[in-house]
């Protein structure tokens, strides 16, 4: 099998490469993203490689189509990027649904400890033989109330951590799972009474913006939001309004509505024309990162092996476990 792999970074052909070769196929690295622009260098390729950030629309899945492309191997659980409903039929969308939950809860726990302790900002101020500890005071979490929003692998993940550090937990998902030790209440309950709320559902139609001007007026004030899901969730002119009425206590987004093109890459000789992204690095309280909740090396291993399985089932005809219907 012969792979055109878009978005390719250093650290992507370390865990691929090695594991490539094992299942005999052949892997051509493209830096350059996926696009209506490139998509034409898959031209002679069995499958098409992306990862988050490739938008792929139904003029797109037609080119593929029409080259004989087979497949686009998601190097992601999300596919929210992709128009499934037009590669019905026409190319296999294969994911990867879980690679290591473990590794997203365990960056958004980092991310909520951060922004409540400032240890960014301490780390900055001793490195410079700034030992005054003035404005830089965090609140317990211990007995706090923790809110998840969306119940599945991650939001498992990040309810156990929560339970570690003795937190009163509270959940929301459209389709509760009894099996969880968690009280499940409605989207407004849990708004109005977490002190501490991380996000854990898909980007949908249905979740768009769930984070808007409304909910967040519901939330108490001085809570603590922070957002590994997708940027999309989050109605981000919203958002900053909250934080310049000092609604939140702190924020942390490892993900934003508009990173397409901003995250992952370095942009620190150009000037950013986003200016919300821009007036959110400006918020003391506000902590971004660029989609990293995933970075780990169990998690870089199992993606690799996760999509090259995905590949072999295609080859041989297997079942398809993995397919986004
Ligand atoms: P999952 O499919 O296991 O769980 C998603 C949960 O969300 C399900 O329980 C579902 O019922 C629930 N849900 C659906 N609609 C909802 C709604 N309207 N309100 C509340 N809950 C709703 O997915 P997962 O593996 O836990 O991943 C969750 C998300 O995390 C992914 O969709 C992806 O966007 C994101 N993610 C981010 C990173 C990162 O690096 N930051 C890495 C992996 C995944």
């Amino acid at each position: 099998m012969r792979i055109a792999f878009f978005s390719t970074k250093p650290y992507d052909r370390i865990w691929f490469e090695p594991m490539a070769k094992d299942y005999g196929y052949e892997i051509y690295f493209i830096e350059l993203p996926f696009s209506e622009e490139t998509v034409f260098l898959a031209k002679g390729y069995d499958a098409v490689c992306i990862f988050v950030n490739d938008h792929v629309n139904a003029q797109m899945i037609d080119t593929l189509h029409e080259m004989g492309v087979k497949a686009l191997l998601l190097r992601s659980a999300g596919y929210n990027h992709v128009d499934t409903r037009a590669a019905k039929g026409k190319v296999a969308v294969l994911r990867v649904p879980s690679y290591s939950p473990e590794a997203v809860a365990e960056f958004a726990m980092a991310m909520l400890l951060t922004v409540n302790r400032f240890t960014h900002k301490a780390y900055g101020r001793t490195r410079e033989f700034n030992m005054n500890i003035n404005g830089l005071m965090g609140t317990d979490l211990y007995h706090k109330v923790a809110g998840v929003i969306g119940t599945g692998k991650i939001g498992q993940a990040m309810i156990r951590i929560f339970h570690g550090f003795r937190m009163n937990v509270l959940a929301y998902d459209p389709y509760p799972n009894s099996n969880l030790d968690v009280q499940y209440v409605s989207l407004e309950e849990l708004l109005s009474k977490a002190d501490f709320l991380s996000l854990h559902c898909p980007l949908t139609p249905d979740t768009h913006h769930i984070i808007n001007e409304k909910t967040i007026s519901i939330m108490k004030d001085g809570a603590y939001l922070v957002n590994t899901s997708r940027g999309g969730l989050i109605d981000t002119q919203a958002l900053i309004n909250g934080l310049l009425a000092k609604k939140f206590g702190g924020v942390g987004l490892d993900v934003y509505e508009e990173e397409e093109g901003l995250f992952y890459e370095d942009c620190s000789d150009e000037i950013i024309q986003d200016d919300n992204l821009a007036r959110l690095t400006t918020f003391p309280n506000v902590l971004i990162t660029s989609h990293m909740g995933f970075f780990t090396v169990e998690a870089m291993q199992s993606i690799a092996h996760e999509t090259l399985e995905n590949a072999y089932a295609l080859e041989n005809n297997l079942t398809l476990k993995n397919l986004v219907e």
